[in-house]
């Protein structure tokens, strides 16, 4: 019974010091050969770690390295790259994981990963702009990602529970050489199961849902008021609203949808109405308390149907009602339908497709 209470004691010891208790875990087998490893051009900065190309037999891989107090981000992201059926043309691909003795003999976490030459959806948004038909591919894509993290999978005789992202954002999402999307950074990324997190130990509710970024932070993050009765649902709302401001972002960058105009430069959301670096406390007010959202570009007021359903499927992720949210997977269901309407729009309207067969049937 000594034993047991002092096991007892340790386990909740650890979770109070580890509160999101990831040093539950098992430090995961190296499983990329170091030696075979070259780490070339700095690619990307992170809050917890740099990301280089690298190369790695012959083809070229990311490898994202954390410093040794970033370790429990570490952790935690091999340890949901490891679960089983997490694989998605949608998700970015883990190649493996290992540690090695970093300058001044401090240790350093090395995650590699395939490498996405276009960089971060932000970096591609502020140097690209396309047609209807691609930004619904990046947005679908986007969205199939996060559906296939939020579905539970039980198939061949393993199985996952569903997962939690809780970093959605345009740095967060990567575009492929193909122009789709994965989803990346998995630092915060939880699995869930109704009402409870699947994880060890003790539980502090506050670290459940205080993390992310704070631009990205749904109305009930802000007011501290997520519904842990029924965890998994409300985490995957949280999720969602980002989604929702990602989708904003991909759509302020389409040519389309600025016909005879200039396409505005990329803006992250809410740069028009708040500084720069929005503290918490800006956000709560701006957000939550007064209900804002990104504005949708003047030109976006033409009464065409492609377009509002383009913007009420964003206003159905950000809605302030976190349960009046679609979910992921009815999102790229939406995004599908909008890539057939846009085609029905051309063909019906006389002034966008004004050839003598279009005007003749259109009289
Ligand atoms: P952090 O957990 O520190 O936020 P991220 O995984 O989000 O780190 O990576 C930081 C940045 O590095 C991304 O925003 C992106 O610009 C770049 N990056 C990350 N992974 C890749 C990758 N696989 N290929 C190319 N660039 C990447
Ligand atoms: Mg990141
Ligand atoms: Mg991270």
């Amino acid at each position: 019974i000594f034993l047991l209470f002092r096991m007892y004691r340790i386990r909740s010891l650890k979770s109070k010091m580890d509160p999101l208790g990831m040093l539950e875990a098992a430090p995961p087998e190296p499983s990329v050969d170091l030696d075979q490893l070259k780490v070339m051009n700095l690619v990307g900065q992170g809050r917890y770690c740099n990301v280089y190309r690298g190369i790695l037999e012959e083809g070229e891989v990311a490898v994202k390295i954390f410093a040794g107090a970033s370790r429990q981000c570490y952790l935690n992201e091999v340890e949901m790259y490891n679960l089983a059926h997490i694989e998605h043309p949608n998700v970015l691909r883990f190649l493996g994981s290992s540690e090695r003795m970093g300058q001044d003999n401090w240790p350093e976490y090395l995650l590699v990963a395939e490498y996405m030459s276009h960089g971060s959806l932000m970096n591609y948004l502020k140097e690209n702009t396309y047609d209807w038909l691609g930004m619904c591919r990046l947005g679908q894509t986007a969205a199939a990602g996060l559906a296939h993290l939020h579905q539970s999978v039980d198939k061949g005789g393993s199985s996952r529970p569903a997962i939690v992202h809780r970093d959605i954002n345009s740095r967060n999402v990567l575009v492929k050489s193909d122009l789709t999307c994965v989803i990346g950074d998995f630092g915060f990324a939880m699995k869930v199961f109704g009402s409870s997190v699947v994880r060890e130990g003790d539980e502090d509710n506050s670290t459940i849902t205080d993390v992310g970024t704070v631009r990205y932070m749904s109305p009930e993050v802000l007011d501290g008021a997520v519904n842990l009765r029924d965890c998994e649902s409300a985490l995957k709302q949280v999720d969602i609203y980002a989604l929702g401001l990602v989708l904003w972002e991909i759509g302020t960058r389409c040519s389309e949808l600025y016909p005879g105009g200039d396409v505005p430069p990329y803006k992250l959301p809410f740069s028009d109405e708040l500084c720069p670096h929005p503290t918490f406390e800006d956000m709560q007010v701006h957000v939550s308390r007064g209900r804002k959202r990104p504005a949708f570009p003047d030109a976006w007021k033409e009464n065409n149907q492609a377009l509002r359903s383009l913007k009420e499927t964003i206003e159905d992720c950000w809605d302030h009602d976190s349960e009046a949210r679609l979910t992921a997977l009815c999102v790229e269901e939406r995004i599908i339908e909008l890539m057939v309407l846009w085609d029905k729009h051309h063909t019906v309207s006389p002034t966008i497709n004004p050839t003598s067969e279009g005007m003749t049937s259109a009289t």
